[in-house]
């Protein structure tokens, strides 16, 4: 269960971003079936409601929301809900939305499938993938948040169901072969797009 700094576990609803912006959820419609720290059922049949609605949390939402879109800065409104049997704090944020991380899943698959499969520079993969208003225009050659995604790819620490290509593997190598795996996990509706817009979509539906 990952959990964000402040020690809350976050969930990702089945609910994906746009959709989430368009009309953000309940607290009914986000509330999860049940605590993932202790197991409670949150409606327990013909007894209370052990989950919580506990207010609500502006969560910013880097990248792209389309591959062919600039990137931009997105806020979502996650819900919190408390748990009674446990008093854990759960954040439930859209599918899609990554509980440590404030670039989106997409633009993360999305870096790796150009940096290691389109074998764009790290500046490129920049200008595609974060915000101008976030990173300022100063030109800078390497990204450090790239390379910092592909050590997590490595440590099994980002995006872990994806084959590992073996200890000597390059983080290049490494990003490759995670992206064609994402690629590989999209909905087949995108077989005709380019290999790094399937890494986009899969990663979307990664967890
Ligand atoms: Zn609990």
């Amino acid at each position: 269960m990952p959990r964000n700094r402040s020690g809350r576990s976050v969930i990702q609803s089945a609910i994906d971003i746009k959709r989430w912006q368009q009309q953000p959820p309940t607290v009914v419609e986000a509330r999860p079936a049940r605590c993932p720290v202790c197991g409670a059922a949150s409606c327990p049949l013909g007894g209370a409601i052990r989950l919580q609605g506990h207010g609500r949390r502006e969560r910013q939402v880097w990248g792209p929301t389309s591959p062919d879109q600039p990137p931009e800065v997105l806020s979502v409104t996650a819900r919190r809900y408390r748990c009674l049997d446990c008093g854990a704090v759960l954040l439930v944020v859209p599918r899609g939305v990554l509980g440590l991380r404030v670039y989106s899943a997409a633009a993360i698959g999305f870096a790796l499938a150009l940096w290691g499969l389109v074998l764009a520079t790290a500046a490129e993969v920049r200008r595609r993938v974060g915000p101008a208003k976030i990173l300022g225009d100063s030109a800078v050659a390497g990204w450090a948040t790239l390379r910092r995604w592909a050590r997590d790819v490595a440590q099994r620490r980002l995006f872990s169901d994806a084959p590992d290509p073996g200890p000597s593997a390059s983080l290049r190598k490494r990003a490759a072969a995670v992206a064609t795996s994402l690629a590989a996990s999209a909905d087949p509706t995108t077989r005709a797009l380019p290999i790094e817009q399937r890494a986009f979509f899969g990663a979307a539906r990664a967890a």
